[in-house]
């Protein structure tokens, strides 16, 4: 039961037994003073019975007047079973029924004698030590029966023996109706403070719930009273709440999401150090999870010393910062590290925002690039310097010779020829890097298409008295990019016959691969010939620009050491794989993998 409650129906019970308490208290006073008023009527109207029936003598005679009174005392008590008293008006008794007057004090001070003496009549109620009792005592100042100065005061005397035992019954019956009355009234009190309790316990207990953040709750709202009233306001009240939580909680998850799935590491650290927010990218570059880190200090960052320096640094002195850091853990990267100071929520002091960016492919294209340039210069220097050399020898007379001068011609012709070659490949290349031309995918029929790649070639082939073999199942289609699937082939085709001393064989195969259930079809087109082959450490690189295995070669053989690299792009852009595996002196094979439909 609630405290409420409980002082409730106190309270109620306290109020209720005060009323009825001082009801009963009412009721046995009055009860009594009426009995008492009574009895002492019906004393007064005995007493003028006594006085008409036996008036006072008019004697002279004070012995004979006192034994007369003395008689008449006895008879009347004989009769109604009361004391009689008669008194003279100084005080003497005269007669009294139950003693002998001549032992009996002076009776003048007594109360009721005064008053009777006063008004003509008197009453008291006194407690009479010798019959242990109270008693009430009434008397009447009377006349002689001749009217003459002779006068008396004649006293009855009752005890209230019997009242005061039947108002003890009284009160006796009061005390139990009482108590029977605030038994039920108990009851009751509890049953109503039950009514206003039970709304307000289940209020509370709402309440309760809305302060643990349990917002779905909601009380009865009951009738139009002041308590319905409140349980609507309660009911409103978390209702706003939950709409409130809920936007608060949808802009976190919104946010939380951001920070987890955006690219860039960021860590929030508290102006104490502790790290308040560790995202996914952060893991990922600097190698801990969430939970190795939030709440903890940034110095147990161990595998980063620079990092944990610079951050100390950032924290003394709070100022933005801008740094490239190279970091060792969980792998070699080159880390964009900005450092901003902000203020953290419910914070004086200013924390720090880290935000981390793997620059490392970024730096390695840059480097890429700026080789490439490297590369494409010199490339092209070679051809131009022999042009120019040539064009001067000619110019200081070689021309005068017919023989040389046409030597040096034809190696200036063919020098402008590789030139226009290079340009050609580097162009080709940057087009298809930047991706400028998309692909027109188209069926192709393979054996056709193939049959017109190797025709186109057969020159070249039989001048070296090559065999040129081509190996396909008829019906065998691809989808693919006609023109940029011819160059693929005819560089690879070319290569072989380039890579091939005088007599051997190239051989091109296609044939499909049966895919497994969730795997795509695909078309393997080998290009195999049987040439000085590729050492094995020159294997991974052949596919980089301008890589070749033997320059002087190459050049020999006009190449550009562009083909492959071009080969490889292209492959890229059909989805498909293309490697090598070859023997030094047995041959090479260039296994093409492309799929059968472009997804
Ligand atoms: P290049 O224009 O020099 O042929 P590629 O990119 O086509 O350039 O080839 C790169 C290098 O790979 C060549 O210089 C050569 O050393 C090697 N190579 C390519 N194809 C073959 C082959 N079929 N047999 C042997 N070596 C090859």
């Amino acid at each position: 039961m609630s405290k409420f409650r409980l002082k409730l129906t106190g309270l109620f019970m306290i109020m209720i037994g005060i009323s009825v308490l001082a009801a009963g208290l009412l009721m046995g006073n009055s009860y009594q003073k009426n009995h008492q008023e009574a009895l002492r009527d019906h004393m007064i109207r005995e007493l003028h019975v006594l006085n008409a029936a036996a008036p006072w003598p008019h004697m002279d005679d004070e012995a004979e007047q006192s034994s007369y009174l003395q008689r008449q005392a006895k008879r009347f008590n004989e009769i109604a079973g009361m004391r009689v008293t008669y008194i003279n008006l100084d005080g003497r008794v005269m007669g009294d029924s139950d003693h002998d007057p001549a032992t009996m004090d002076n009776h003048h001070d007594r109360k009721e004698i005064q008053q009777a003496l006063l008004e003509g009549t008197g009453s008291s109620i006194r407690h009479s030590d010798t019959l242990m009792q109270n008693m009430m005592y009434v008397a009447i100042k009377v006349n002689s029966e001749t009217n003459d100065a002779k006068q008396g005061i004649i006293r009855l005397a009752m005890s209230l023996g019997d009242i005061e035992s039947s108002l003890n019954n009284m009160w006796l019956a009061l005390i139990f109706g009482l108590f029977l009355l605030f038994a039920v009234a108990g009851v009751v009190s509890y049953r109503v403070a039950l009514s206003v309790t039970r709304p307000l316990e289940r209020m509370t207990s709402a309440a309760k719930r809305m302060a643990n953040m349990d917002y779905a709750i909601r009380v009865p709202e009951g009738g139009r009273d002041e308590m319905g009233e409140l349980a609507r306001a309660l009911n409103a009240m978390a209702g706003s709440l939950q709409e409130q939580l809920d936007e608060i909680r949808q802009n976190g998850t919104r946010l939380q999401s951001v920070v987890d799935n955006i690219l860039s590491g960021v860590v929030m650290i508290s102006h104490d150090g502790i790290i308040t927010l560790y995202n996914r990218e952060a893991e990922q570059l600097l190698g801990s999870t969430v939970r190795e880190r939030v709440g903890r200090s940034y110095t147990e960052i161990r595998q980063h010393f620079e990092l944990v320096a610079l951050i100390r640094e950032a924290i003394n002195n709070p100022v933005s910062v801008h740094e490239e850091l190279t970091v060792y853990y969980p792998e070699e990267r080159l880390l964009e590290i900005n450092i901003v100071p902000m203020t953290m929520s419910g914070e004086d002091e200013l924390g720090i925002l880290l935000v981390l960016q793997d620059v490392s492919a970024i730096r390695r294209l840059e480097r890429m690039r700026s080789e490439f340039v490297a590369n494409v210069s010199h490339e092209l220097k070679t051809p131009v310097a022999a042009v120019k050399g040539f064009a001067e020898t000619l110019l200081a007379g070689a021309m005068n010779d017919p023989e040389t001068a046409k030597s040096f011609l034809t190696i200036i012709q063919d020098e402008s020829d590789r030139l226009n070659r290079l340009i050609g490949d580097i162009l080709e290349l940057s087009k298809i890097e930047s991706r400028r031309s998309p692909l027109q995918f188209t069926p192709i029929d393979l054996p056709m298409f193939l049959g017109r790649m190797t025709e186109l070639l057969s020159a070249e082939a039989a001048k070296k008295e090559i065999l040129l073999d081509v190996q396909v199942d008829e019906g065998l289609f691809l989808e693919a990019d006609e023109d940029r699937l011819g160059q693929i082939l005819m560089n690879l085709i070319q290569n072989g016959i380039n890579y091939t001393p005088e007599g051997g064989k190239v051989k091109v195969r296609a044939e499909i691969i049966e895919a497994d259930d969730d795997e795509e079809e695909l078309v393997r087109i080998i290009v195999s010939d049987t040439g000085i082959g590729i050492p094995k450490k020159d294997i991974p690189r052949v596919f980089e620009r301008f890589y070749r295995v033997d320059k002087a070669r190459s050049r020999s053989s006009g190449g550009t050491g562009l083909g492959l690299s071009i080969v490889k792009h292209l492959t890229e852009l059909h989805h498909g794989t293309i490697r090598v595996e070859s023997t030094v002196g047995v041959g090479s094979q260039f296994i093409l993998e492309l799929p059968l439909l472009q997804p």
